[in-house]
């Protein structure tokens, strides 16, 4: 197996004796900054003025522009979204870089991909938390966390493996765990996931069992409990103790099911176009679409966006999860209900 380290295994006095800046407070952003301070970090925020300063600022932190959050630090983890991060880059963190400084990165995307090429006199590393930035900012206040990739691209210090590691456990990954990585292997693995699995599976997945069930006259509010908030218990389970604990926990029946429809719907033809996804990802096919998608300000991306938003499954979600308030708000709902 692999090694995992965990929080006997880090030396954490390499990061404290140093300055951070977190770039950006938003979903990780805030997530890092608040459990870095919590871990005993020194933590400032370089922000454009705005929504984030604000919100920044009443969290009680220093915030200053992302220029002289990096004149003033050693150490840089850059949390803008990926597809705003040159820019912001070349304008305001380039010009201020000091020799032996730590540009840091919380997925690889634009240094994988060449859109970001740091001097050869300063350390990248990078530390990826394997889960939402909300999440990463829970678990953490729960006593728990969420773990890590981390991976060093340039160490000009000597230092820099130590820095990383004592900056996934000051945001909580030594209590879940931190595994060394390359930034190829973040960059294609954590695409792979999030397109053919987490997100771009998964709700295809939630949309084909809602869609067949209502199309062959089933009630929408019966498919929608049936194939999207049934989805949670399962993953839970799933989460606690793997396959094995789902199918403790489900009917023999179920089981039966599982083992005999399963790999009819995910099967080998849908294998074949994950191997698809894969190697779009890898020839960087991917990245140059969405890079010239952004440049051209997002035509595909907001027209999808605006029919998803109408399918009936999203729909009658609204209406039944109104009826149950004990379903947590979306995160968004609450960020606004937290402004007014
Ligand atoms: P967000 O979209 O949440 O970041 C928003 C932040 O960026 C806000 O503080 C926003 O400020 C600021 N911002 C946006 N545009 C600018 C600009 N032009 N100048 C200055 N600040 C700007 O990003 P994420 O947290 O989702 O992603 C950050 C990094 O973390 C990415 O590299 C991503 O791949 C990685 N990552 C993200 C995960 C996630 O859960 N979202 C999971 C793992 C890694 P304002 O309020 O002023 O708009
Ligand atoms: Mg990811
Ligand atoms: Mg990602």
């Amino acid at each position: 197996m692999a090694k995992v380290l965990y929080e006997q295994d880090i030396d954490t006095g390499v990061l404290q004796a140093k300055k951070v800046a977190v770039i950006g407070y938003g979903s990780q952003g805030h997530a890092h900054a608040l459990n870095l301070r919590e871990s005993g970090y020194d933590v400032i925020i370089g922000v454009r003025p705005g929504k984030s300063q604000k919100k920044a600022e009443d969290d009680g932190f220093t915030v200053k522009s992302v220029a002289e959050a990096v004149q003033e630090t050693n150490v840089m983890m850059f949390l803008l979204p990926d597809e705003l991060q040159t820019g912001v880059y070349e304008k305001s963190i380039k010009p201020h870089l000091k020799e032996g400084d730590s540009l840091a990165f919380a997925h690889g995307f634009n240094v994988h991909f060449s859109q970001i090429v740091p001097p050869d006199n300063v350390n990248v590393f990078m530390v990826a938390p394997k889960g939402p930035g909300h999440i990463v900012r829970r678990t953490y206040e729960d006593g728990g966390g969420v773990p890590s990739l981390y991976a060093v691209h340039q160490d000009v210090s000597g230092d820099t493996r130590d820095v990383a590691l004592g900056y996934a456990q000051g945001i909580g990954s030594a209590r879940a765990g931190i595994l060394k990585t390359s930034f190829q292997e973040e960059t294609e693995s954590d695409l792979f996931g999030e397109q053919a699995v987490l997100c771009g599976g998964m709700t295809s997945l939630v949309k084909a069992g809602f869609e067949t069930l209502t199309e062959a006259g089933y009630q929408p509010e019966v498919a929608y409990f049936e194939c999207l908030h049934e989805m949670k218990m399962i993953v839970d389970l799933m989460y606690e103790g793997g396959l094995e604990n789902v199918r403790y926990s489900i009917s023999d029946t179920a089981q039966w099911g599982d083992f005999v429809s399963g790999d009819r719907v995910i099967n080998e033809e849908t294998r074949e176009r994950m191997k698809d996804v894969l190697s779009e990802i890898q020839s960087g096919e991917f990245a140059k679409g969405w890079i010239s998608e952004n440049q051209a300000n997002r035509p595909m991306y907001n027209a999808i966006n605006e029919k998803e938003k109408n399918l009936e499954v999203e729909k009658v979600g609204r209406e039944l999860r109104d009826l149950m308030p004990f379903v947590k708000q979306p995160l968004q709902a609450k960020e606004q209900t937290k402004q007014k």
